[in-house]
């Protein structure tokens, strides 16, 4: 029998029709007096709902419920209670650090933030950093200790590298090679130091496929000792960057990314900084840029000769490029506020000179610091390599321990280190997951992910960072510090004690350095290295006169190929392609003319021996002479995203000589997005933009007109109103957002087949946009999510109130609700709604441990797309209830807010004065996209103003 107490414990205990007497008698006497009379059935059931409703409405009146609510001292078994935590760490990207935060749910690792003190990041990250997270969770890094690919278990391990030690001892270390890539690790630079006095006899190679060896030689010819350039580019009223990587994967180009953008908004700094940039191929600086120079590598080289001169000399550079005079002109007026930077790319002499006219400029200690080096016992890895192979050659290598490395896939196809790896008598590869070169060693062991170890690492400036572990191994893994002591002891000591016997004896406090992720005053000590006068005279080889030169870049998310598993790197729009999964041969316009092929037709490349057959996208603005092949494709043995995605354009390197290019036959559909989400109206200005004249005559001639005062009645604000400006003028395209993004809020990867189809998922999108003529065109980024317009189109069309409007501003999806007629996204003129086809999230590779516990994973046949990140703002909510107050104004960060490098987004609640998003939408540069539609977007933007000299005339590019 049901107590008469009003509570019920299910469904059928409440329409016990007695109970339900029981209570009507006590509650509604009415209402019980009716269900005792004889009734028909229907009517029955109305009173009941009558009951319900009133049963509802009568709990509301009665104001607050007395008493003290007192939580459980322990919960229920089974419950699981959120704690969400930091913990810092770092992003490691061929030796150098960006410190991180990783932020923990219920005790995992979730998502990575950038550190606010470290001084490579200043709280913000890179796309790779961001998609770490994805490589933690990775199952395809679990592999088994083999043995010429058999099993081991770890004693078999112990036993072989104790009969290695007893080898080497007797031969002094005789026939060792040790290689790794970029060490910056104070640790295992000991640990290597250590092994060396054991072992005088062996050597250590260092080697990157990626290689800043041009940049280490040219500081070596420069100084006559090894130093590394930090720049201050927050200082710098002129900047030239010459096929520079300085916004996209310098070390600490995070940083300089903030530092940039920190001078390019006109009404946020005092004086708007100019970049020049000259370059073969687009990069990220060259679309900062308010001017931009298309140079091929001959034309190149020429003219950062002439402009050296020009600048050391203080004379007018006779000949060359019409632009060369002014903009020599304009770095000579900035003497101390002027800075140079050269790619890594470019040769050491280039630097060297590069070097000399930095110093001519006077920017020594203001826009720029020589450093004594970061990395470890720096030397030239190209030669580190080639020596290796010369060694294992001629039979001197009898153990091999590759460390992190994957020479055999990345290597110059000419040095064959393929087969000369198999020659050696005792190879071991400890690699994150089995690749090319733990395929063919004798042993191949599976390394421990740095969020599973402990380790120390240097940030661009010298920082030390303790690596801190995130989690318990996912899977069975050995530590590079634990098998470098191995190779001195049986029993050697943990990752944890070693690096811990690294900072025992100084000053460092340990609990203070993994509180913040620095070890305080680690900064590299400034170089006192006189530049030596000869460097200001110095001139690379002529480069020869050829049709065409190929040139190498690294892809900008999967780097070397080292994330060539990574889902969300692969799946990434590359920034001016927005190219997926895929890496064709980037071609000049004029070349596509000349060998009559478009965008995925073939060509076959010929160069030395190797020939390849590949297809071509064409990239505007990249200049005329050359054709670019991006490394980090093409993987045979990485895992299963991986396998089989691209191209390995390794096979062309280490030859000399113009490559030949024919047409090839037939092509192939190449899964680009940036056709995709094309926005239509009649004033097709989406990216708006002017020049820093302009603006100071007329602040506002990119802004909106007046609002037209509107006849409709708007519902009453709500407690909050949320609102986002994004700056033109900062964002440069990077992704870093988009990435982030899709960690916070569990966006699917869909695959190359379904981009394909253009269904990829990303909530947040980076739309580029080029003006003027494919050869030398305008480029603008504009990054682009849910507006959530306050007269939403979506909202109008759903037929069963999926897509509707809170109160604080927000446009909201209800998962449950939404049917999947998807008229929602055809009314939106922004196409930013999602659909999901497919159960993606079912079919990615990822766990479901890996996904972020505070977001609803969507299912098959829903719409979906930004919410401005709710969960954060729910969580900010939460916090002000308890607290008694309301959200203040920039209490919510969003994920691609938190990430961006260059601060684009600024987000808050504008229902708060001190909001910096208001004072963003009050600048004069703030408008709307497709204001016409009279949507009322709550996200809006800033023009983009660009700063050209006016000896130059109207901006170049
Ligand atoms: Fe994605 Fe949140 Fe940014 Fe929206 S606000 S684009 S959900 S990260
Ligand atoms: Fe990079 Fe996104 Fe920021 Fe633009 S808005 S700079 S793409 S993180």
């Amino acid at each position: 029998m049901p107590s008469l107490s009003g509570q019920w414990r299910s469904l059928a205990d409440a329409a016990d029709r007695d109970a339900l007497a029981a209570r009507a008698a006590v509650e509604f006497p009415q209402l019980a007096a009716a269900l005792q009379a004889p009734t028909e059935r229907r009517r029955v059931l109305r009173l009941m709902a009558a009951a319900m409703t009133l049963a509802g409405l009568g709990g509301c009146d009665d104001g607050e419920p007395g008493g003290v609510l007192i939580p459980p001292v322990r919960p229920a078994p089974a419950t699981v209670t959120r704690s969400d935590s930091y913990y810092a760490t770092a992003s490691v990207l061929s030796g150098y650090a960006t410190g991180v935060l990783v932020r923990h749910d219920v005790g995992r690792p979730i998502k990575v933030e950038g550190n606010p003190t470290h001084p490579a990041s200043l709280g913000a990250t890179d796309a790779i950093a961001q998609a770490e997270i994805l490589g933690f969770y990775d199952p395809d890094r679990q592999a088994p200790i083999a043995l010429d690919g058999v099993p081991q278990d770890w004693q078999t391990l112990q036993s072989a590298l104790a009969a290695q030690r007893e080898q080497l001892v007797r031969t002094h270390g005789k026939g060792l090679r040790v290689l790794t890539g970029t060490v910056t690790s104070p640790t295992i630079a000991r640990q290597i130091g250590e092994l060396r006095q054991r072992y005088p006899e062996m050597r250590w190679h260092r080697w990157e496929p990626v290689s800043r060896d041009a940049a280490r030689a040219g500081a070596l010819l420069a100084y006559g000792k090894p130093v590394e350039i930090v720049p201050d580019l927050g200082t710098a009223d002129v900047i030239l960057a010459i096929d520079s990587d300085l916004l996209e994967s310098a070390p600490g180009h995070v940083r300089f990314a903030r530092d940039v953008a920190s001078r390019r908004n006109p009404t946020r700094t005092a004086q708007m900084n100019r970049i020049y940039a000259v370059e073969p191929t687009p990069t990220l600086v060259g679309v900062a840029a308010d001017h931009r120079f298309i140079a091929g590598p001959r034309a190149l080289q020429d003219a950062t000769v002439a402009l050296a001169e020009a600048v050391l000399t203080g004379a007018t550079p006779s000949g060359g490029p019409p632009w060369l005079g002014p903009v020599a002109a304009d770095l000579q007026a900035h003497k101390g506020r002027a800075f140079i930077h050269i790619g890594p790319q470019q040769p050491a002499e280039l630097h060297a000179l590069v070097h000399a006219a930095n110093e001519a400029l006077g920017g020594r200690g203001s826009t720029y610091r020589l450093i004594e080096p970061v990395e470890a016992d720096p030397v030239d890895q190209a030669a580190s390599l080639r020596e290796l192979a010369t060694d294992i050659d001629e039979g001197q290598v009898e153990t091999l321990i590759v460390i992190d490395s994957n020479p055999v896939f990345a290597a110059p196809a000419t040095l064959g280190l393929a087969e000369a790896v198999r020659r050696v008598p005792f190879s071991l590869a400890v690699t994150m997951e089995p690749n090319e070169t733990s395929r063919v060693t004798r042993w191949a062991l599976p390394q421990l992910h740095p969020y599973e170890d402990w380790s120390d690492t240097r940030a661009f400036d010298g920082t030390v960072t303790i690596q801190q572990p995130q989690a318990q191994p996912l899977f069975e893994g050995i530590s590079a510090h634990r098998l470098l002591g191995m190779l001195l002891e049986f029993d050697a000591v943990g990752s944890l004690e070693q690096v811990q016997q690294t900072w025992r004896d100084t000053k460092a406090d340990w609990h203070e350095a993994l509180s913040s992720g620095l070890i305080a005053g680690t900064v590299a000590n400034v170089s006192d290295a006189k530049l030596r006068p000869e460097s200001a005279r110095l001139v690379p080889p002529a480069l020869p006169e050829q049709q065409t030169t190929l040139l190498f870049r690294p892809d900008p998310h999967l780097w070397d190929g080292r994330f060539a598993n990574n889902a969300w790197l692969q799946e990434l729009p590359r920034p001016l392609t927005k190219l997926t999964w895929d890496n064709p041969l980037l071609i000049s316009p004029e070349i596509g003319r000349r060998l009559q092929v478009g965008n995925g037709d073939h060509v076959l490349v010929n160069i030395g021996k190797a020939e390849l057959e590949l297809p071509v996208w064409i990239m505007p603005g990249q200049a005329r002479d050359c054709v670019v092949g991006l490394f980090g494709f093409g993987r045979n043995v990485v895992g299963r995203v991986g396998e089989g995605a691209g191209y390995n354009l390794y096979q062309l390197t280490g030859y000399a000589g113009e490559p030949l290019l024919r047409k090839g036959k037939g092509g192939v559909r190449l899964a680009s997005t940036e056709h995709h989400d094309p926005l239509l109206a009649t004033n097709a200005d989406f990216a708006r933009h002017g020049n820093l004249a302009h603006f100071q005559q007329e602040p506002r001639f990119l802004a909106d007109d007046e609002a037209t005062p509107s006849l409709y009645r708007y519902p009453p604000p709500g407690p909050a109103a949320w609102g986002m400006s994004i700056d033109l003028n900062s964002c440069i395209g990077c992704n870093a957002c988009v990435v982030a993004c899709m960690a916070e809020n569990n966006i699917p990867v869909v695959g190359r087949d379904e981009v394909l189809r253009e269904r990829e998922m990303h909530w947040l999108r980076i739309d580029r946009y080029y003006e003027g003529s494919a050869d030398d065109p305008n480029v603008v980024f504009q990054p682009v999510l849910c507006m959530h317009c306050e007269q939403a189109p979506c909202e109008v069309v759903c037929p069963v109130g999926a897509t509707v409007h809170d109160r604080e501003g927000l446009n909201v999806m209800v998962y449950n609700r939404c049917i999947g007629t998807r008229f929602c996204s055809n009314n939106c003129p922004y196409k930013v709604r999602r659909f999901n086809f497919y159960a993606f999230s079912r079919n990615e590779h990822r766990p479901a441990v890996a996904r972020n516990p505070e977001v609803t994973v969507r299912g098959r046949g829903v719409m979906e797309k930004c919410t401005f990140c709710l969960q954060r703002i729910a969580a900010a909510r939460i916090t002000a209830d308890i607290e008694n107050r309301p959200v203040g104004g920039n209490e919510v960060r969003t994920a691609c807010q938190a990430a961006c490098p260059t601060q684009a987004f600024t987000f808050g609640n504008m229902a708060q004065s001190e909001a910096d998003v208001l004072a963003r939408k009050q600048s004069p540069l703030s408008y709307a996209l497709l204001s016409d539609q009279n949507t009322r977007p709550r996200v809006t933007y800033e023009a983009r103003i660009v700063n050209p000299n006016p000896a130059l005339g109207a901006r170049q590019a």
